[in-house]
């Protein structure tokens, strides 16, 4: 487990079970009356079933009950394959319009900081780096950098394409696309305009579209129950 003050988007790809512990004493307290001593239940390690099972190696939690561990190498390779090859089609010709303000967030963002401080699962959590709204973005941005950029392919870690890329890599992406709700506070603060929330749905749309991987709860009470009786 990694002090969450000296976490780096490149810590995604470790081989560690776990990258950071929530402790009660770190969180925001809750406001009254549900802040009494022993209002709020424990937090809990991951079961081991869970554990073997799911993806819980990013905050010990699961988020994506559809997001399975593989069972063989060729399962692994697989999964990460899909990913970058539904991360490929973003950036392709065909999306250059209809995703350009995702293009932007994406290529302008001056790591000013400023919306940090507007995003209230990163302030809740006590300033952990995990939730910081750019973190996620650095992880997409680093993968980008090594997979699909000449100077990322060539050059590698001195350009900031220093991340491993394994199932764990994508997976804990896919989970962390789960710390965030969408709700856009964080662009509403940003000096240039750029919305971090366009890099989580997109994260999001790849794991749904192209691997078939979305919170079952989510999907299945949501987008599928909204099709059948509308909104
Ligand atoms: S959109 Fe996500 S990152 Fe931005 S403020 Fe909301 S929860 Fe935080
Ligand atoms: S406020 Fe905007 S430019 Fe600054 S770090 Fe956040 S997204 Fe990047």
């Amino acid at each position: 487990m990694i002090n969450e003050k000296d976490l780096r988007p490149k810590d995604m790809g470790r081989r560690d079970e776990q990258l950071i512990k929530l402790e009660h004493e770190q969180l925001m307290p809750l406001f009254p009356p549900y802040d009494k001593p022993r209002m709020e239940p424990p937090l809990t390690d991951p079961k081991p079933d869970w554990r073997e099972k799911f993806c819980t190696s990013l905050d010990g939690y699961v988020g994506v009950d559809t997001l399975t561990r593989p069972k063989n190498n060729g399962e692994e390779d697989e999964f990460v394959r899909k990913f970058l090859s539904g991360l490929e089609k973003i950036f392709s010709d065909a999306n250059n319009g209809a995703l350009q303000p995702f293009l932007l967030s994406f290529e302008y963002c001056a790591k000013c900081d400023t919306c940090s401080a507007a995003c209230h699962i990163y302030e809740a959590s006590g300033k952990n780096e995990l939730y910081r709204p750019i973190f996620r973005s650095e992880v997409l941005r680093k993968i980008v950098k090594k997979y699909f950029t000449k100077s990322g392919k060539l050059f590698g870690g001195f350009i900031g394409a220093d991340i491993d890329v394994n199932w764990e890599t994508i997976a804990r992406l896919g989970e962390l696309a789960y710390r965030c709700n969408l709700c856009r506070r964080c662009a509403q603060t940003c000096p240039l305009g750029l919305d971090n929330s366009l890099l989580t749905k997109e994260i999001r749309k790849i794991f749904s579209q192209e691997m078939g991987i979305a919170p079952l709860p989510l999907h299945t009470k949501g987008t599928v129950l909204q099709i059948k009786t509308g909104s």
